[in-house]
Formats: C-alpha cells, structure tokens, sequence
C-alpha cells in the first residue's frame, strides 16, 4: 500500500524522468501517471510508473519509467477467449535498462530482488542501450530492471489488459492499494 504523498512523490519524479527522455508530458498529465506497487508496498525496488497514451480495443501505446535499480515484476500475457495474449515491443528511450526473458541463464549485470529468487524464473538477461528494442511474443515470460540511472522505455502493443496479466509472484496484486 502507498500513501498519497508518496504516489505523488513518485509521479513527479517520473514526469521528471519523462521529460528529461525528450517526451512531452504536461503537469496535468504526470499527475495522472499510474504508480504501480504490485501490491508489495516495496516501490522503489519492485514497482514501476507508467503512463499510458493510448488503449483501444486493439492497440495500447504507454511510457514506462523506472527509477535507479528498480525491477518491474517478472509477468506474461495470457491468451483471453480469440486473443493470444499481448504482443508488446519495449524500446529504451533514456537510461539503461536489462531485459530477462527464457532462454540460457547469462544474468551478470542484473541482480534477484532480494529474497525472490522464486518469483523471478527468467535469467536469460538482455542489456538495452538507448535505441535498442525488444518484442515479446503474447505469453513469453519477462520482467526487466533498471540500471543506475533508471530507465524511460515505450511500450507499443496490442490492446492492453493489465488486470489480466499473470505474475510469478503469488503475493502480487496488479491494483495499487492507496491508504487514505
Ligand atoms: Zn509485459
């Protein structure tokens, strides 16, 4: 859970992040910027804070901006009735960020968040620089950190259902809880 002064603290800095990437952001609009805490009420080490463009029935365009050494949890996207599950292509705009997908184990700049090591099964680590640009196939596991001085990504993808994706984490619940 976060308080209401940290889920703006936290909007604020990522506008800032945004921004500094080369991406127009009103102060409207970072207000409006989703912090997403899974639940663990462990932002800064396992959370991240999007803002979304668009989302249609068909495609879903968002910034994703995560701080310094902050992991966004390891997910995928299910198959829902025709659909086979999101199809998303993450690109690094500003920063540095690691991508863990299936494959070899070859993790080396990355690290486990302390104490999870079951609920992060991807160790096969991929390190973007500025430009470069990954796409997950629908139902490809894959969670990614931020290197130390954070990371401004996109995300272009078929029409986006976060509620539905799945977390290897037992414990993650997709809705921020906000305590009043
Ligand atoms: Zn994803």
């Amino acid at each position: 859970m976060l308080n209401k002064e940290e889920i703006t603290k936290a909007q604020q800095k990522a506008g800032r992040m945004i921004r500094n990437a080369g991406i127009k952001i009103s102060d409207k609009k970072i207000k409006e910027i989703e912090i997403a805490d899974f639940g663990l009420s462990d932002l800064s080490n396992e959370g991240g804070q999007i803002f979304t463009f668009v989302n249609t029935d068909r495609i879903g365009a968002k910034v994703i901006a995560l701080f310094p050494n902050q992991t966004l949890p390891e997910h995928w996207h299910p198959p829902i009735a025709n659909d086979p599950g999101k199809e998303e292509v993450i690109r690094l705009i500003d920063g540095g960020v690691r991508a863990y997908i299936p494959g070899k184990d070859n993790l080396n700049y990355g690290f486990i968040p302390k104490d999870k090591d079951e609920c992060y099964s991807c160790r096969h680590e991929l390190v973007m620089s500025e430009g470069d640009q990954i796409v997950l196939e629908p139902g490809i596991k894959h969670w990614f950190q931020a290197g130390t001085d954070g990371a401004v990504l996109y995300s272009f993808s078929t029409t986006v259902r976060d509620i539905r994706d799945s977390f290897t984490d037992p414990k993650i619940d997709r809705i921020t809880k906000i305590k009043k």
